[in-house]
């Protein structure tokens, strides 16, 4: 790692996690595959598609990605991932003033407690559900603004979710949206049920941006 070069963070938490992924297709190539070079064409390809998502990027910035072509099944993959997170951009700050901005109708709204321990480095958004309001509020970094959109939450059963594309426990999320300027109407869509798992699962922001523009309408 070239750590004498200073890089302001610059990749996104869904870049990060496709990261992640490819790293444990590579541990698991090494589990399974015996022959050498075929193990080296592993390698090589999951540091090509992590290059590709990179595309502007000059050269010395892209050489932090190269160490994953050093990970061996007796080495820890951790490090290299534990190494990258310094250059992963952190989900903006959100306080209860945040909330309360996003969200000036829903009032004695509380921070979920457990987001203490949510790394805003592994964010794409952030999703809680409020036992008090039975309601599920999502917090999303809309080019650069932070955007929130609350609504009923009916768990179901395992499906596909339209943020991030997972086979997961999903429930129906109704928004209530304002359509024009006096009615509302109700946008819907399954997502999962626990936010943090979902986060994990985001390797691309597609849905998810589609998703906004949906409940922004
Ligand atoms: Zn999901």
């Amino acid at each position: 790692m070239t750590s004498h070069i200073k890089i302001e963070p610059f990749i996104r938490s869904d870049q990060y996690h496709f990261i992640k992924f490819q790293v444990k297709n590579l541990v698991h190539a090494y589990s399974t595959v015996k022959d050498p070079n075929v193990l080296k064409a592993v390698k090589y390809g999951a540091l090509d598609k992590v290059i590709d998502l990179f595309p502007e990027i000059p050269e010395n910035q892209a050489e932090i990605f190269h160490t994953i072509t050093e990970i061996e099944e007796d080495h820890q993959p951790n490090q290299y991932l534990t190494e990258l997170k310094e250059y992963v951009i952190p989900f903006k700050s959100v306080t209860e003033k945040t909330v309360s901005k996003l969200f000036p109708k829903a009032k004695k709204l509380k921070l979920p407690s457990s987001l203490k321990e949510i790394d805003f480095r592994e964010i794409s958004y952030l999703g809680w559900y409020d036992i008090r309001s039975e309601k599920k509020f999502l917090i999303f970094n809309d080019n650069g603004k932070l955007f929130g959109v609350h609504g009923t939450f009916r768990h179901t059963t395992k499906g596909i979710c339209a943020l991030c594309n997972g086979h997961e426990e999903v429930g129906l999320f109704m928004a209530n949206v304002k359509s024009g300027k006096e009615t509302y109407t109700n946008r819907g869509n399954y997502i999962c049920t626990d936010s943090q798992t979902c986060n994990q699962n985001l390797r691309t922001l597609d849905k998810l941006e589609h998703f906004i523009e949906l409940v922004k309408k």
